[in-house]
């Protein structure tokens, strides 16, 4: 029973009781962890696909990110400028990422990390395969981010505690991108991808590229 909990978590995303996913939906803010399995006609292959999303108000803040397997930033392929703040910043395209999602309510914060790939099948559509690398529950950070300490940001990240009391933090590959997923739950009224960076030209060859 509980492993299939983990796993739905790991597939999905965190999962929040009834009466806070309805808090969430009316503060606007639009984070959306799921992962797609989308299929390049030209270039004859299959990928995943995320949505860098979500942002902060005061009480609350929900974001996911992506990086990759080293935990190094990944290169959107699409920017995404909504009218609204909070909402999706960019679209990602890989074969393998990392999901980075954090939620804070007040100074508490829930971090979840997993990786994710494609499991290739001959002829068939692959099935998407996930793993957890980290889930904190629960951790806490005094400092307002979003407030009077927002000089912090970027600087500052939530300390998780074992179920035996110990301290237990991210392997040091996600140190950063747990910074920059910390720094996104405090950014009220968000329009930034705290995860994704810029294309660079050797990405997009990547993208374009045809088997010949
Ligand atoms: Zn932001």
């Amino acid at each position: 029973m509980k492993e299939s909990r983990l796993t739905t978590i790991a597939r999905r995303g965190l999962a929040f009781p009834a009466e806070t996913r309805e808090q969430m939906r009316k503060t606007g803010i639009r984070c959306r962890p799921q992962l797609e399995i989308v299929y390049q006609q030209r270039a004859n292959q299959w990928k995943l696909r995320g949505e860098e999303s979500g942002g902060a108000v005061a009480l609350l803040g929900h974001y996911v990110g992506f990086v990759d397997g080293q935990g190094k930033a990944l290169s959107w392929l699409q920017r995404v400028q909504n009218f609204l703040p909070n909402g999706v910043h960019a679209v990602i395209i890989a074969s393998e990422l990392v999901r980075v999602e954090m939620f804070r309510f007040e100074n508490t914060y829930d971090l979840l990390i997993t990786k994710h790939w494609l499991d290739l099948k001959k002829g068939r559509r692959p099935e998407l395969r996930s793993g957890i690398l980290f889930l904190g529950r629960n951790g806490s950070l005094e400092t307002e981010l979003w407030g009077n300490d927002a000089a912090f940001r970027g600087g500052a990240m939530p300390h998780f505690l074992t179920r035996s009391g110990e301290l237990g933090s991210p392997d040091s590959a996600w140190i950063d991108a747990t910074l920059k997923v910390t720094e996104a739950v405090c950014c009220t009224g968000c329009r930034h991808n705290h995860l994704l960076e810029a294309a660079t030209s050797a990405n997009l060859l990547d993208l374009t590229e045809v088997p010949a």
